[in-house]
């Protein structure tokens, strides 16, 4: 978008003629289409077409098969990446945030020490530029003992990174047009570590966006409790894959999406998405998109308007 505003140009005309100028690009703010966006999306944006160019934001699903993974691009050309899925696909991942230009992760959240959250994460620690890092904590008898787990712990002690808790009524960033803030864990226990998991609300002028890890039914109602109507978002990453467990009936009267996202994998062993989920969705008339059909998702906003971008190039080693 370069070239767009001319403004700058330090030159003596006159009235008219800057007035001419300034109607004549109104006009072409006003008409263009994205050109650097281009229809149909299918290619990978160049790296300059995000972010502080546009002043548009960018979320993109990331096709990480069965697991998660959420990149934000905010106008300032900070980075949130939540969740980084599996370590078979970290490969994958870092060289599909490199294709995008995308080399310092400014916020980095792993939503709960579960495998096809993390796996990808001690890669990605490893390969860029990371600011806060944020987990939540549990309890000391759930501490997980994997190789996952350990090789994350391993890649933030190596690059002397800190680790901060990430829970209920953080906000992590807060910017003119842009807030991030953390809606759960609202507790110290659960039973089940899914239920820990870092949930996200990301405000970005008039729309929001709802990153639920794999939160379920405990943890969903606890936010209908403390947080009502204000769950309220245009588009929900879908608890748990779209498993039963989460997408509570009640959560989801609260969110009231326009659009859901369900992240998991082709013909994956969990049965994901449940038909029960996937009939609630519909029932509420909530469009839906899915990493294992339509491989990595793009939602676009300028504030106002939502884009949906599918056929872009999958990420997961096919
Ligand atoms: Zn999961």
């Amino acid at each position: 978008m370069k070239g767009l505003f001319p403004i700058t140009r330090r030159k003596k005309e006159s009235i008219p003629a800057l007035f001419a100028a300034v109607i004549l690009i109104i006009a072409a703010w006003f008409f263009a289409s994205d050109p650097e966006r281009g229809p149909g999306g299918l290619s990978v944006p160049s790296s300059d077409a995000v972010g502080s160019e546009t002043g548009d934001i960018s979320v993109y699903y990331l096709d990480v098969g069965q697991g998660d993974s959420e990149l934000i691009r905010l106008p300032t050309g900070e980075n949130i990446l939540i969740d980084a899925g599996l370590s078979d696909g970290a490969e994958h991942l870092t060289a599909y945030l490199e294709q995008l230009g995308v080399h310092k992760i400014d916020y980095l959240i792993a939503t709960h020490p579960h495998a096809d959250h993390i796996g990808g994460m001690a890669k990605v620690i490893s390969e860029l530029e990371i600011g806060k890092i944020y987990l939540p904590k549990v309890a000391d008898d759930q501490v997980p003992t994997t190789r996952v787990y350990e090789n994350m712990l391993d890649a933030v002690k190596k690059k002397g990174l800190r680790l901060t808790q990430g829970k209920a009524g953080m906000t992590v960033l807060e910017q003119d047009n842009a807030r991030l803030e953390f809606l759960a864990p609202a507790k110290d226990e659960y039973n089940d570590l899914n239920n820990y998991s870092i949930v996200a609300k990301l405000t970005f002028g008039k729309r929001t966006f709802l990153f639920t890890g794999d939160a379920e039914k405990e943890s969903e109602q606890q936010m209908v409790k403390k947080y009502g109507d204000s769950l309220r978002s245009d588009v929900l990453k879908v608890g748990h894959h779209g498993s039963s467990s989460s997408t509570t009936a009640g959560f989801l009267k609260a969110v009231l999406p326009q659009y859901a996202i369900i992240s998991c994998g082709k013909d994956n062993d969990y049965g994901h998405p449940h038909k029960e989920i996937l009939s609630r969705l519909s029932a509420a008339k909530v469009k839906v998109y899915r990493t294992d059909e339509q491989g990595t998702i793009l939602v676009s906003s300028d504030g106002t308007d939502l884009t949906v971008k599918t056929g872009l190039p999958l990420l997961a080693a096919s």
